[in-house]
């Protein structure tokens, strides 16, 4: 096996014994790969083994490897070992002068905090004539991290993002402290999972917010432990 793949399998046995540790199905965790310091061939690998679900997170980068991904698939659209698309999520910081650029190829945007940045997201998604697909970033970590919603503005976010024409809210996205703390590491991922579930109890999220992106290549199955839908993980791979 290559390294790659040695790799992917090392993660799936660890999500699959996160997964029967906490009673849950493998099917309800999806992985999100992160690709921002790869090498092309090692991105072509991952979705030669079928992984479709790919993150980035400067608009720069995502542009020049989308558009190197693209021509890959383009190139091996009759080879049926290889999926005919994939799904780009946009995991970081953005700002809004970068919005255009980043639906031009992203229909998930993790990473959305801010009024104002939903609302130029829903503008250009109404100009482009696509609904976008995002998750409310909170900060459950209790440090001053630069990003991410405070806690308690996190139910008001969502109810003024559900409003939004052209913006779909599919759930919330958060990073954990950093630290070698599993302790608050998993506090941190409690946080967010009750207000994953204050949120879903509100009338106006509806059965499509489903996802609680949390977990990264150290800490991926805390999280799954503590109900993490989708995993964002990176350099446990490259
Ligand atoms: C880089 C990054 C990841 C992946 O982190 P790894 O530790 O490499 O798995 C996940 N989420 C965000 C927001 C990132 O910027």
């Amino acid at each position: 096996m290559s390294v790659i793949a040695d790799k992917l399998k090392k993660i799936q046995d660890d999500i699959a014994k996160a997964c029967a540790r906490s009673g849950r199905s493998e099917k309800s965790i999806k992985v999100v790969v992160v690709t921002k310091t790869a090498a092309l061939e090692a991105i072509q690998e991952v979705i030669r083994h079928g992984f479709v679900d790919l993150g980035e997170n400067r608009v720069q980068h995502l542009k020049q490897v989308a558009n190197d991904i693209q021509t890959f698939l383009t190139e091996n659209q009759d080879d049926p070992s290889i999926p005919d698309k994939v799904c780009w999520h946009m995991i970081g910081h953005l700002q809004r002068n970068k919005v255009k650029q980043t639906l031009q190829i992203c229909r998930m945007v993790q990473s959305v905090d801010t009024l104002r940045l939903a609302e130029e997201l829903n503008t250009q998604s109404h100009k482009l004539g696509i609904h976008t697909d995002i998750l409310l970033q909170i900060n459950c970590s209790g440090e001053a991290q630069k990003y991410g919603a405070p806690v308690g503005a996190a139910v008001h976010l969502a109810e003024q993002f559900t409003t939004m024409g052209n913006l779909r809210l599919v759930g919330l996205m958060t990073m954990a402290p950093l630290t070698m703390d599993k302790n608050r590491v998993r506090a941190s991922f409690a946080r967010a999972r009750d207000i994953f579930e204050e949120i879903r109890g509100e009338s106006f999220a509806g059965a499509k917010f489903k996802h609680l992106s949390m977990g990264m290549s150290q800490d991926f199955q805390i999280a799954i432990e503590e109900g993490a839908t989708m995993l964002r993980i990176g350099s446990a791979i490259f």
